[in-house]
């Protein structure tokens, strides 16, 4: 189905805020096998917005909208929806009912223009918003559809997940199923190249790549007359993947490598500890991310300086003077001394030059030295990544670390 998304908002326009409800709703929908053929934008002005809605329906049978829904006097998107496929807003008590108890369950006073969001149009499938006041609807006329969100991204996601998409895999008439398989290691171009055999030709399922800070992805998808059917060819698909991508995989289901780590490390009752100096606490700050991961993380040490690795994990001056503090030496006797200090039974360490500056041609920026104790295991890990910028490095240092982990648990 040929679909646009209208982003309603003059703030968007004044760039004000960055316009994520696009990027995020044309995902989805082409993960649904929707065709989104045009994004629009347009500010809080019904005469503009009439008009984008009725360009978008020249070529589309769907307009998705996100914003203007709210209860102040520039949220009019209802109202241009409602007017353009030629419907009349009516009061619904059963959605003013679910907005005085919205209120009253935040302990909020509701004011008389919140009344206003429980009119909606007559023929409307109208959707819960279960994060905010304004509800969405959809609307349809001699098969052209409105789906109308509210412009919060974070109302929008919800409503979309729980009511929007249900309704959109029902007028599809056909069953979509995905996975979301994810890999470190390995960049997208070469993610591609590999996979080229198995992406060419194919209508169904679809692979696509995608990169993520460091990391690279791949959707399969497919959709087919039942979900058993989509689902079958979809896992058919991902066994062919794993012969040849196998080794980089670290989920199938879109889940963080921090998660999958975190996971296997409760599974197993394996604790770990950390030294870090070039990520600076970041290691720490991911698997303490993890509800419950106090059952497996014991001690997370930033030991940024010479003298903090000196004095809190016994690494040796001569060893910093004569290797300098990011080398396999420091690392190793950083993750010997936290092993020492904490007895967990993982202990990591890490030491890198995340720049921009304190790079040299023997050291450059992007390179890291991670230590590694596990039982009778022992050894440091260089890693020498591309030098994207600060955060990156540290970024991807981290996930080095992560992986390190993740293949060790097996
Ligand atoms: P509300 O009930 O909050 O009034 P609304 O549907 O009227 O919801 P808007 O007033 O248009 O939504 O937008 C509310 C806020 O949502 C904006 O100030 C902005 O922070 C965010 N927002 C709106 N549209 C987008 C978008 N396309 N991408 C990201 N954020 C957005």
């Amino acid at each position: 189905m040929k679909t646009a998304i209208l982003s309603v908002g003059t703030e968007l326009l004044f760039g004000q805020i960055t316009n994520t409800n696009t990027v995020y709703l044309s995902r989805q929908l082409n993960m649904l096998g929707f065709d989104v053929m045009y994004h629009y934008t347009v500010g809080d002005n019904p005469k503009r917005v009439a008009e984008m809605i009725e360009l978008a329906f020249e070529d589309c049978d769907m307009v998705l909208t996100t914003g203007g829904l709210g209860p102040t006097q520039d949220d009019l998107t209802k109202e241009v929806a409602c007017k353009v496929l030629d419907d009349e807003l009516v009061m619904m008590d059963d959605v003013l009912q679910e907005i005085v108890g919205y209120f009253k369950k935040v302990r909020r006073e509701m004011t008389e223009n919140n009344k206003k969001q429980a009119i909606m149009p007559s023929r409307a499938k109208v959707f819960h918003n279960d994060a905010g006041t304004a509800p969405g609807f959809a609307l349809e006329k001699k098969g052209k559809y409105i789906v109308c969100m509210p412009g919060p991204p974070r109302e929008m996601k919800r409503m979309f997940e729980k009511s929007v998409l249900p309704f959109l895999k029902e007028m599809s008439g056909s069953a979509i199923y995905y996975r979301m398989i994810r890999t470190f290691g390995i960049g997208e171009s070469k993610l591609e190249t590999v996979l080229m055999e198995l992406i060419d030709g194919q209508t169904d399922p679809t692979l696509a790549t995608y990169a993520k800070e460091g990391e690279s992805c791949l959707r399969i998808a497919s959709k087919r007359e039942s979900l058993e059917e989509a689902k079958d060819a979809v896992n058919e698909m991902l066994e062919k993947v794993k012969d040849i991508i196998g080794e980089y995989i670290y989920s199938c289901d879109d889940e963080e490598l921090a998660q999958v780590v975190c996971r296997k490390l409760l599974e197993n009752k394996i604790t770990i500890s950390s030294a870090e100096s070039c990520t600076g606490g970041m290691f720490a700050a991911a698997l303490t991310d993890f509800p419950g991961i106090s059952g497996s993380f014991q001690r997370g040490l930033v030991t940024y300086s010479n003298e903090a690795k000196m004095d809190e994990l016994g690494v040796k001056k001569e060893t910093l003077e004569k290797h300098g503090a990011v080398s396999e030496e420091t690392a190793l006797e950083m993750v010997e001394g936290l092993k020492k200090v904490s007895e967990s039974d993982i202990c990591i360490s890490v030491t890198g030059i995340a720049g921009p500056e304190g790079g040299t041609e023997e050291k450059p920026v992007g390179l890291a030295y991670i230590g590694f104790i596990f039982g009778e295991k022992k050894f440091c890990k260089k890693v020498l990544m591309r030098n994207v910028n600060r955060k990156w490095n540290r970024n991807y240092t981290l996930l080095s670390m992560l992986d390190i982990i993740n293949k060790e648990l097996g």
